[in-house]
Parts: C-alpha cells; structure tokens; sequence
C-alpha cells in the first residue's frame, strides 16, 4: 500500500487506528496498526467492507481476525510493492550501465581516432625528438584509456552486486508471497498451483495422486479455553508433525485457520488413508505444553478426509471430495479418517468425454 497523506491526514488517522487498537484490546503490532490506518483512511474499500461487516455482525474483533484481514487485503499489495521498487532499482541500474557504457564507446572511438592519426604522422618521421613526443602522447592516451576501462569495470561490479542483491529480495519476496506467515507451511495460493500443477501432470500421464483435508477438532473450544497464543503454538505444533509425517516431495500446506490439506503423489486411496491415519496418530498423542507455566494442556485431535483424485476429475472436485470425507470424518464423532469414494468408472468415463 502506498500512502500519500500529508502529516495531518496521517496523525489522524494514526490517531484513530492506534485509539481503536486500544479500545478494542488488540496487540499493537505493526500489521494490526497498519489495518486500522487503512480502514480510518479508507485506502481500501475491501478490507474496510470486510471490517463492517465484522462489525455489523458484532463479531468480536481478536488479534487473529485481523492479522487475517492484514493477510487476505494488504499483505499481497506489500509483496507488490517490493517487486515495484526492486523493479525501479533495476532499471536505475540498466540506466546507469548503459549511460557508462555509451561514455566508454565515444571514449574508445576518440582512441582509435588518436591512433589511426598517429599512425599516419608517424609514416614521414625522421626526426628521433619528434617520433618521442608522438610515443608520449600515445602512451598518455593509452593510459587515459586504460583509466576509463577501470572505472567502467568498478561501475559494472557495483552495478552486478546490486543485481545480486535485488535478485535475493525477489527471491525471498517470492518465497514469502507462498508461505503461511504463522506456520511456516506452503499457504493457500501456493497449494492452489501445486494442486493445479500436480493434476495437470497426473492428466497427461496417468500418475495417480490422493489429498488429504485435515481439520482440528473442538479448535474453537480449545482457543476459547486457553486463548489464542496457546492455538497458534498448537497450529505451529500441527503443522510440524504433520511435515514430519510424510515425505519430502509430498505437499502440506495450511488450508486457512485450522484446516490443512496435504498431497501425495502416486498414492492411491488405501495407502492416502494409512498415511493419514499415522498423522491423525502422531498429533493425538503429543503432549501439549503451555510455554509459560509448563502446564500440560488437554490433547489435540484431528479429523482427516481424504480422496483419490480421476482422470478428468477437475481439483475443485476433488476438493470438494476430500472435504466431503473430512465432514463424515467429523460427522463419525471426530479424530478419524475417512475415505471419499471414487466414483464408479462408469460414471468418470461420462465426465471425461
Ligand atoms: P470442529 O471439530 O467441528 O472442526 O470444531 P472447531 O471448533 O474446530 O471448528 P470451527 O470452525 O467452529 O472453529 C475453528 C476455530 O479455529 C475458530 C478460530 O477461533 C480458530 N482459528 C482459526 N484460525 C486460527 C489462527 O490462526 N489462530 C488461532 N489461535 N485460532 C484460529
Ligand atoms: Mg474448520
Ligand atoms: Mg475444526
């Protein structure tokens, strides 16, 4: 987001973001400030609407709720805006090279101008003083040349250590644009394309692959219970046993609040299921552990759907499959794996044709 309010427009609506900050006992950290300087200036309609509406709904606004706010409508317009600047920079640079170079060519012209001049002077000499100060001043050229060249090669270090660097913002611009912020996992986004990517290739080549939706069970009473740091310690928790759980090329990601979704490659139904029944397993029994006073916390459980994907099947479907399994799951009394049926050949050979 860029801003361009003058100092007053920006202390009051600094002023109003920081008094609503603590009306409404909200931590005030830099994303959460920045939302309420957002929503007083306006500066965007959707995550005002997004607000009201909360409000409307007198929906109680928590830390969390907003850090969400920040992520859906203002994080994506930072990421932006850093691609924007790393792109003025690079092209401040290019600018910078080609007026050097330029000045290195006219310079190498004048040179070669010099020489070609000597060179003819040099034909009807037969004096030894003479043919000396034609030598010193090619060899003052020369050194004017080689000075040049110099600078021209420290310009170009510079400008290639500035590519470098902009390069690694990019890089990790990038890497952050397809990151859940509080677990660490692959974010929704990023899911979106590897789900789409993975299909695509499964589409062309027959490889099979299952998904894995995961919710937590109870999450609401476990947060209400033992407050919103204790659920994101616990999502953190979650999120690593379950990238520990399966294997390298395998994709987890944070689906949004406490839902996860996990691909596996060439794997059918059967074996998608025992992968989640391990998972479901391995969160059931860690302990939870409150960091401030060491107290051991109730358990946490899950509930797994999962789904094979078809040939032609579109992700959406499939999604909806998974989901479908995971509300039996839940529906079953919860902390169990369900398995969405593939539909008959019959009806996939309709679909696909
Ligand atoms: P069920 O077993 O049916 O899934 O019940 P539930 O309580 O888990 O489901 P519900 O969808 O009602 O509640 C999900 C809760 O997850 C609501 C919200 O408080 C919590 N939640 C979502 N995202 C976050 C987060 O980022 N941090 C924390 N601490 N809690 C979150
Ligand atoms: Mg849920
Ligand atoms: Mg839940």
């Amino acid at each position: 987001m860029q801003y361009t309010h003058d100092t007053d427009q920006a202390k009051e609506y600094a002023t109003a973001a920081f008094g609503r900050v603590k009306k409404e006992g909200l931590s005030p950290t830099p994303d959460i400030f920045e939302l309420w300087y957002v929503y007083y200036s306006g500066q965007s309609p959707e995550a005002s609407r997004a607000i009201d509406v909360l409000i409307a709904n007198k929906q109680k606004i928590t830390d969390e709720r907003c850090k969400e706010l920040f992520q859906r409508f203002l994080s994506e317009d930072r990421d932006e805006e850093s691609v924007r600047r790393a792109g003025d920079q690079i092209n401040t640079t290019l600018k910078g090279m080609t007026g050097v170079v330029r000045d290195v060519k006219s310079a190498t012209s004048d040179y070669s101008d010099k020489l070609g001049g000597i060179s003819g002077k040099i034909e009807g000499v037969t004096d030894a003083g003479e043919l000396k100060g034609i030598l010193h001043t090619v060899m003052s050229d020369t050194e004017n040349m080689i000075a040049q060249n110099h600078r021209l090669e420290e310009q170009l270090d510079k400008s290639s250590l500035v590519m470098v660097e902009l390069q690694r913002d990019l890089e990790s611009v990038r890497k952050e644009a397809l990151t859940d912020g509080l677990t660490g996992l692959a974010n929704r986004k990023s899911f979106d394309a590897e789900i789409r990517r993975i299909a695509g290739a499964a589409q062309q080549s027959s490889a099979i692959f299952s998904v894995l939706m995961i919710d937590i069970d109870h999450f609401k009473s476990f947060n209400d219970n033992f407050g919103h740091q204790i659920g994101d310690q616990v999502l953190r928790l979650v999120a690593r046993t379950l990238t520990d759980g399966v294997k390298g090329r395998d994709v987890t990601a944070r689906y949004g609040g406490e839902e996860f979704v996990i691909i596996l490659p060439d794997t059918p139904l059967h074996a998608g299921v025992i992968v989640g029944e391990a998972l479901r397993k391995s969160v059931a029994t860690k302990d939870v552990i409150n960091r401030s006073s060491g107290e051991k916390l109730s358990r946490i459980t899950m509930s797994v759907g999962v789904a094979e994907y078809y040939k032609g099947e579109d992700v959406q479907e499939l999604i909806e499959r998974a989901d479908a399994a995971l509300y039996t799951a839940k529906h079953n009394g919860r902390n169990q794996v369900a398995a969405a049926p593939t539909p008959d050949k019959k009806q996939q050979d309709k679909k696909e044709a």
